[in-house]
């Protein structure tokens, strides 16, 4: 089955594992800007690192026939450095019409402090002036519900926030049911040591429907699996789920949400031009 991983950091995996993933049927792949395991000291440097994203990850993508995209911002566990952020954020626009820029993400709190709040709140304001979409990691662990949330207060709080045009992700048990109620994207993160396993996420379509909802393997530096989007494919097999329930998940969902950005001109492979896919 073709399948789409919406969050994925592929700056920190090898080219082996753009070829396993391409074996597993992966065909596209949105990568958010996040944290290095260290905080940077510059604007020159996210300059960078944006372009690692915008051109040298989408070719080395490519050479596996799999299309990469991205979206830009600086890391909540980097917003605590409040004047670089600000930097860094009146920067982004340089890269913003690039060809595999889908918007801002992954913005979000880390440890639920004012100033990641204030550093949240000006990267919405840059998305809305850019008309840009909108990708937000939730806290880990025990500041998952509270960090969830406020940011869902946040993003109430603007009324010209397009609400489905933002992604809102790692949700679990506890928190899948605030986001989608509030009319927002929500993704399900595969992950060994936090967030979801291959089987809760299916406990979760199983509970709330397969709309709107997203899987990913958010694959970083970390113990992380490349890999785990198959892995939640073979589960709900397992479960005799119909493929096509599948597929809308792991394949046509991300393209859904994905097609409302103006720079994603996403290709299906050949074999699917004969029998296309709804959106
Ligand atoms: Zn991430």
């Amino acid at each position: 089955m073709y399948y789409f991983d919406p969050h994925i950091h592929m700056v920190s995996r090898t080219t082996d594992d753009y070829e396993t993933l391409a074996k597993m049927g992966c065909v596209g792949m949105s990568e958010p800007a996040f944290w290095a395991g260290f905080d940077r000291g510059s604007v020159e440097s996210f300059r960078d690192y944006f372009r690692q994203l915008t051109d040298f990850e989408m070719k080395r993508a490519a050479q596996y026939g799999i299309q990469h995209y991205t979206w830009l911002c600086i890391n909540a566990k980097e917003a605590e450095n409040v004047e670089l952020s600000r930097e860094i954020i009146a920067m982004i626009p340089e890269f913003l019409d690039l060809p595999n820029v889908l918007g801002i993400g992954e913005i979000g709190l880390n440890k639920n402090t004012r100033n990641e709040s204030v550093i949240f709140l000006e990267h919405m304001e840059l998305a809305i002036t850019h008309q840009q979409q909108i990708l937000i990691h939730t806290p880990h662990l025990e500041d998952k519900y509270q960090g969830t949330r406020m940011i869902l207060d946040m993003l109430r709080g603007d009324a010209r926030l397009d609400r489905s045009r933002v992604l809102v992700d790692h949700v679990e048990e506890h928190t899948v049911r605030h986001v989608l109620d509030a009319g927002f994207w929500a993704g399900m993160t595969l992950y060994p040591v936090s967030k979801c396993t291959p089987a809760r996420a299916a406990d979760m379509v199983e509970m709330y429907g397969p709309d709107r909802l997203l899987v990913n393997s958010a694959g970083d530096w970390g113990p992380s699996k490349p890999t785990a989007v198959p892995d939640f494919v073979l589960e709900m097999r397992r479960r005799g789920h119909a493929e096509s329930l599948i597929r809308k998940i792991v394949y046509e969902n991300p393209l859904t949400f994905f097609r409302q950005s103006q720079n994603f001109q996403f290709t299906p492979p050949d074999v699917l031009a004969e029998s296309p896919v709804e959106g």
